[in-house]
């Protein structure tokens, strides 16, 4: 194979869609390009023979947050081995701050932004001449029309094993400072129709798991009321096999009609995740983002009360401007809402991000190796942060893995933020770990923690056990089979280091 390219998801379940685009958009190149992946976590020098096996020319990497460090030391070993390989880097981690990267130093060749017509370009370009003259090519951005679509690159394999991911528009209008998307011009939309083409031929082939990257899926309402019929469609013809979707909205934008079509899903065949991130005004003036705090306070409401869609709300701590006390306050707030998970993500430096515009006026101190995480600001300090960390990921553990349906209002009661910090405090004091916490340990304690608060010793053990022995009715238990599988999925997600926002944020940019 004279072409290979290359990536290592998060997860094995994540199928670059990326890496598709590329492929589709290969032209003449395509016969002699393919694509493989590899899952983070992997040895580099199993990687390296494997990539070596089928005597490549040019390997090009996608690179991300999640795999930059992985992605050097496997480019680094490919260069000592296999000097003769010519590589390519592409991906948003890549695309700014290049030069002074390593894996830039020992890259021969970057494509920064969009690679899918550039890529193809410079291939060319290395293999018949004339040599490329400069080793930073900044990708153009091509009308999405000009764009092959890559679905069809998704292998059975895929369609039974993986996540798909789909895109009906790239892009975001919106310019939150901490998120790459803010450096989008819009978003630009697909031919709606072609794309429900290339979505009827994956079901046909027997996908039922859509997860949609679009930045805002609910900016054109047209557009977002046509895909939501496509999936009601099949919901109506195929009761017995649903399919399940997933999108990105935000929260203070759902027209009347849109909320009708979201009142026909039946449980557990649609997601939202929606950003709220900060309810803190001041918070949101800073970071340039807009949001009508009120409305999408009712908004996640009334999907919570009038919907059965699933919703994965998100937090983020660490913000310039937010301190402990106003991010606790936004905590209870959405929670009182009740989504059905809070993904609570703690900031981070994406590269290019205006963010760091911030930095001297805020204090804020980021770590220097990725993914970046923000470690004190000037409100909130290192122990504060840590405090916050471990927070977010007890709170994925007993809160959003749904494993403590009746003891966590136990936990939460009146003041929850403040309630939930403590038992997070006691917890890491206790047991010195925020992970690798077996469940039945994690039991154990949250009932010795109820005791300690002042609960009966037999009711605590009561409640818990009847969790812990699954009996917890919740939401998601009693959903469809298929749902299941992508909780799944999702508590995988939760395991991954990086939280699902992190990835959010930082894969919009398709190679
Ligand atoms: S956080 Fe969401 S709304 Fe804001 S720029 Fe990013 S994608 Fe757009």
């Amino acid at each position: 194979m004279t072409i290979l390219l290359s990536t290592l998801n998060a997860r094995y379940t994540h199928a670059s869609l990326g890496l598709r685009y590329l492929l589709a958009n290969m032209g003449d190149l395509q016969d002699v390009t393919q694509i493989q992946e590899f899952v983070i976590g992997a040895r580099t020098t199993d990687m390296a023979e494997k990539l070596l096996q089928s005597k490549p020319r040019i390997i090009g990497f996608g690179v991300y947050i999640w795999n930059v460090e992985e992605t050097t030391k496997l480019v680094a070993l490919l260069k000592r081995v296999a000097p003769e390989v010519v590589i390519v880097l592409g991906g948003p981690e890549v695309s700014y701050e290049s030069s002074e990267q390593t894996i830039v130093q020992l890259a021969d060749y970057l494509i920064t932004g969009w690679g899918d017509v550039t890529f193809p370009q410079v291939c060319k370009q290395i293999l018949h001449g004339p040599k490329p003259l400069m080793k930073i090519h900044a990708g153009v951005q091509p009308p999405l029309a000009e764009l092959t679509m890559p679905y069809s690159l998704y292998s059975d394999e895929d369609i039974k094993n993986r996540t798909l991911y789909v895109e009906a528009s790239r892009g975001c209008p919106f310019k939150c400072e901490f998120c790459l998307s803010a450096l989008d011009k819009t978003a630009w939309p697909y031919d709606l129709d072609l794309f429900l083409g290339e979505l009827e031929t994956l079901h046909a082939r027997g996908a039922r798991l859509f997860k949609f990257v679009d930045r805002t899926f609910n900016l054109n309402i047209k557009s977002s009321l046509k895909i939501m019929q496509f999936f009601l469609d099949k919901l109506e013809a195929h009761p017995e096999d649903p399919v399940y979707a997933h999108f990105e909205v935000v929260p203070d934008h759902l027209p009347d009609a849109l909320k009708e079509g979201i009142k026909k899903f039946p449980a557990g065949t649609l997601q939202f995740e929606i950003g709220i991130q900060s309810f803190n005004p001041e918070v949101q003036t800073l970071v340039s983002r807009k949001q009508n705090n009120e409305k999408a306070a009712e908004n996640i409401r009334w999907l919570c009360e009038n919907s059965h869609a699933h919703l994965h709300v998100d937090l983020i701590a660490g913000l310039p401007g937010e301190d402990v006390a106003s991010f606790a306050c936004g905590f209870d707030r959405l929670l009182e809402l009740g989504p059905h998970e809070i993904q609570f993500g703690i900031l981070k430096r994406l590269r290019g991000t205006p963010i760091i515009r911030h930095t001297q006026d805020y204090g804020l101190v980021f770590d220097p190796y990725p993914p970046y995480t923000i470690l004190a600001t000037d409100r909130i300090d290192f122990n504060e942060m840590q405090q916050l960390v471990r927070f977010a990921r007890y709170w994925d553990l007993i809160a959003n893995s749904g494993r403590f349906a009746h003891t966590l209002p136990l936990i939460l009661r009146e003041t929850p933020f403040a309630n939930f910090m403590r038992l997070s405090n006691w917890l890491y004091s206790t047991t010195d770990a925020t992970n690798r916490i077996a469940l039945e340990r994690l039991a154990v304690l949250v009932r010795q923690w109820l005791v300690l608060e002042g609960m009966d010793e037999e009711a605590a053990a009561e409640v818990v056990r009847s969790d812990y022995a699954g009996q917890a009715n919740t939401k998601l238990k009693t959903e469809a089979v298929h749902k299941q599988a992508v909780k799944e999925e999702k508590q995988a997600v939760l395991q991954d280091a990086l939280s699902s926002l992190t990835r959010r944020q930082a894969r919009h940019m398709a190679s």
